[in-house]
């Protein structure tokens, strides 16, 4: 453990299943992981690891691909068949063929060939963790020093709550969706709004105005006007 990459302190843990039949490299793969603050399950063969990930979704399966019984790619084969899709990190020796492998990799999964270092497996689960979103998945809208987070319906202006009306917050809603493109008075009206009657732009024109005293008062302006066009939101350095 000599060496070992500490993790930053996530909000909640990861859950990772490691399946590996030698019961040395199970242990020191889970030991590592738990080091990192994973909590951990470990099994030693197939059947039981697909058993124990359809009864759980595991964050990541750690998967040892000669194992008895059922192997590694037929595990992953029979969960993606099933509706599972949490991230694997396959674990192979050095003869078993690299296209084979590169069949069952996709998306969040990726490959660690025998021999490997603890910490290299460390720095792999993590970088996966990380790309599968398991770390902390966030929808949270950011422009510059602006921030809008739809699921707390907090905006935030470089750090500091701005209070918004719920016509307000739905309008820099769709600005903010559309960052760096001009939306035209008459989309706005129509996503916004819902409606899209002539005559009604100078509504539009009005909450702008009210969005512009919160959002850019005394502050570098966010919401730009784009004359016979609309408007568009971006940070203009
Ligand atoms: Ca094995």
């Amino acid at each position: 453990m000599v060496g070992m990459v500490p993790l930053a302190q996530s909000a909640s843990p990861s859950r990772i299943l490691v399946v590996e039949d030698e019961p040395a490299i199970n242990d020191v793969v889970s030991t590592a992981l738990r080091y990192q603050g994973h909590v951990v399950t470990q099994t030693d063969s197939g059947l039981k690891g697909f058993d124990l990930a359809t009864g759980t979704d595991f964050d990541l399966i750690v998967l040892d691909v000669m194992l008895p019984g059922l192997d590694g790619f037929e595990v992953c084969r029979r969960l993606r068949e099933t509706g599972r899709f949490s991230p694997v990190l396959f674990l192979t020796a050095r003869d078993e063929a690299d296209d084979r492998i590169k069949g069952f990799v996709t998306g969040g999964d990726d490959y660690l060939t025998k021999p490997f270092s603890v910490d290299e497996l460390v720095l792999r689960v993590a970088a996966i963790l990380r790309r599968t979103g398991n770390e902390a998945p966030s929808d949270l809208l950011v422009v510059g020093e602006l921030t809008l987070d739809p699921a707390g319906q907090e905006v935030r202006r470089a750090g500091v709550l701005v209070d918004l009306s719920p016509t307000e917050f739905r309008l820099l809603h769709y600005l903010m969706t559309n960052a760096g493109v001009v939306v035209s008075k008459a989309q706005i009206l129509l996503n916004v709004w819902d409606y899209d009657y002539e005559g009604s732009e100078n509504v539009v024109e009005l909450y702008i105005g009210y969005l512009r005293r919160k959002i850019d008062h005394d502050r570098r302006p966010l919401i730009h006007t784009r004359r016979g066009a609309g408007y568009v939101l971006r940070d203009e350095l």
